[in-house]
């Protein structure tokens, strides 16, 4: 059930959280203007509180948004997050040099990347951040990060959260991560094309979690086809592996850049219709696990068949 609510609860130090918040869910290319209004047009970034720990997925031009809700809240000095890259594509890292927390040196950072192709992936996050495309060269920043590499399928903790993740169907190839945390889970695969047979590791990786976030850039049996190859999946396709891994609910992103809120609209009813509970993301959706309830910005949803 969706409590339409804009108020945001504000962390108090001790208090038990699992949250996820989507600042960006645009696939491939920031859409913004009057017809991506309601469900955003920031490109990809998760923002995942567990207790003290803050992970984030990402770091689409909705990670500008995140760091400055960081900076003003106060959090963004001393250990400021732990980002989860899923790969280098620019729609996921665009926003990198743009988080501002990047720019007090008592920020301390840890950024994971695959460890399939470490230097490709550190060449992508520098490559963000250097000469011809921005100013200030990588090197150049004030923030300590710490690079380290994640191994697919080798779990690490992350404060009290587990991380797991697997490898994913995508040019390029790319990471899906599965955060587990107080007995729930939170599965994010993105960027990635399914495949006739469902895939085994993510078949796993989503097993009995609680919510699964997946790429559903396009449809089956209106732009899907035409696009077999590009490495992106559907919302009919996300429903069968959340079928298959018995998963309690989905939530559809990285929205086709050409896929305006009308068209939206028309996806969050038919998900919800074929599979009841499950959402399509937009900028500003918090879903609270231990809660069990997913809250969005008013007016968001044009029906209440998405509620
Ligand atoms: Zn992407
Ligand atoms: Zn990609």
């Amino acid at each position: 059930m969706i409590v339409h609510n804009a108020q945001k609860r504000e962390p108090n130090g001790d208090q038990a959280r699992f949250l996820v918040r989507y600042w960006g869910v645009r696939g491939s290319i920031a859409t913004p203007g009057r017809d991506t209004v309601r469900y955003g047009g920031n490109t990809t970034c998760v923002e995942i509180v567990c207790d003290d720990a803050r992970l984030i997925i990402d770091m689409g031009t909705g990670a500008r948004l995140l760091g400055d809700a960081l900076v003003r809240s106060g959090v963004a000095r001393d250990h400021v997050a732990t980002v989860l890259f899923s790969h280098f594509h620019s729609d996921h890292v665009i926003g990198f040099p743009f988080f501002a927390p990047l720019y007090d040196p008592q920020t301390r950072l840890t950024v994971y990347a695959n460890a399939d192709d470490h230097v490709a992936s550190l060449e992508g996050l520098h490559a963000v951040t250097s000469f011809p495309l921005f100013p200030v060269e990588y090197d150049n920043l004030p923030a300590q990060i710490d690079i380290r590499a994640v191994e697919a399928g080798v779990p690490f903790q992350v404060g009290d959260a587990t991380v797991k993740s697997c490898r994913i169907q995508h040019p390029g190839g790319a990471l899906a991560f599965r955060i587990e945390h107080r007995g729930r889970a939170f599965v994010h695969a993105s960027d990635l094309e399914h495949d006739d047979a469902t895939d085994a590791e993510l078949l796993a990786l989503c097993q009995g979690a609680d919510w699964v976030s997946y790429d559903a850039m396009f449809v089956e049996g209106h732009d899907y086809e035409p696009h077999r190859g590009w490495g992106h999946s559907t919302w009919q396709a996300a429903l069968r592996l959340a079928d298959a891994a018995q998963v309690g609910r989905v939530v559809l992103t990285h929205h086709a850049p050409n896929h305006d809120d009308r068209f939206m609209d028309g996806v969050a009813r038919d998900v919800a219709r074929a599979r009841p509970g499950s959402l399509v993301a937009a900028e500003g959706l918090e879903i609270d696990l231990l809660a069990g309830t997913a809250v969005a910005p008013p007016g968001t949803y044009a029906t209440d068949e998405s509620k």
